[in-house]
């Protein structure tokens, strides 16, 4: 059985057609334009390219961005000054520190110090408890746009089996506390989980977010299951998931490739996360 393929660009590019509506009505009603601000500390190169990334989506649908490109010495002190100084910046409605952070930073210190309001990543604890009380507020882009293209694929979670490979304050723990609220019964799998495919066999829905190439097989995936590979590994045959992507298409009902699948959704649940802060500071009174 060859399964169907999820197509993360073409549900990235609905959202953000959505998004760039959206834009204008709130420019209209706001009078003024939602606006991103970055920060990088040091000179990482994927850094740099994931940031120019974001820069150029947010231009394609009509939101302002600002860039903080720091040298690789910055203290933490300076870091954080520059973070509080975004928080109580007017003008600016998203934050977004890229990680990581040169190693004498701590960054638990520098997503502590984020105004949870503008916090678009949605990892500040303020964030992380709304979404465990079960009323999200910014709810980090990945497991964001996991959600969405579960949506998209029509998949009715609840009573499902959903079988979460990854326990990140990133990926795996937001991922299993959504797919929790849309009522699927939730196993969180990590590192010392003992028979990871025969716990993953289960799994009516199937996210995988390790970082291990190809590290769940056939045997891994049960027949008809949806599977979402967030994972994103750079091997010497280029970029790969952590599905074995043939051997898993041809037990899977569906799954996401690598790239193209939810790489695609989490700039896009970035535009989303920045249009509802700006949103949120506009319309709500400050907490
Ligand atoms: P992470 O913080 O390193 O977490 C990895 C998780 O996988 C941990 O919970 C770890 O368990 C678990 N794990 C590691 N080896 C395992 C194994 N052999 N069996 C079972 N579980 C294992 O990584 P992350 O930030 O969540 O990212 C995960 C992957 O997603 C990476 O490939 C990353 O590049 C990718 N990613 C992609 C996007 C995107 O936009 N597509 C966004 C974010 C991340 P322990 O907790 O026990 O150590």
């Amino acid at each position: 059985m060859a399964a169907r393929t999820i197509d993360g660009k073409a549900v990235a590019a609905a959202v953000r057609e959505r998004v760039r509506v959206d834009v204008a009505d709130y420019e209209e009603e706001a009078g003024r334009t939602p606006t991103l601000a970055t920060v990088i500390v040091g000179d990482d190169p994927a850094s740099e390219i994931y940031v120019r990334n974001k820069h150029r989506a947010c231009e394609d649908v009509g939101m302002r961005s600002v860039h903080h490109g720091l040298a690789a010495a910055t203290s933490q002190e300076e870091l954080l000054e520059l973070v509080r100084a975004l928080g109580e910046d007017d003008e600016v409605d998203g934050i977004l520190v890229q990680l990581p952070v040169p190693a004498h930073i701590d960054s638990d210190a520098v997503v502590g110090a984020l105004d949870p309001r503008k916090d678009v990543d949605g990892l500040t604890p303020a964030n992380a408890g709304l979404l465990a009380h079960g009323t999200p507020g910014l709810v980090p882009c990945t497991p964001a746009g996991v959600m969405e293209l579960l949506a998209h694929e029509g998949v009715e979670l609840e009573g499902t089996e959903a079988v979460v490979v990854g326990r990140s304050k990133l990926v795996g723990v937001p991922v299993a506390r959504l797919l929790l609220a849309a009522n699927a019964t939730v196993t969180v799998c990590h590192s010392r989980t003992r028979d990871l495919a025969a716990t993953c066999s289960r799994a009516d829905v199937l996210v995988a977010a390790v970082g291990v190439p190809r590290l769940l097989g056939a045997d891994a995936v049960k027949p008809g299951a949806v599977v979402i590979d967030v994972g994103m590994n750079r091997t010497d045959d280029g970029l790969c998931g952590d599905v074995d992507f043939e051997a898993a298409a041809e037990v899977a009902a569906a799954l996401t490739p690598v790239p193209g699948g939810v790489g695609p959704m989490t700039i896009a649940m970035l535009l989303v996360n920045t249009l509802q802060a700006a949103r949120g500071r506009t319309t709500a009174a400050p907490a």
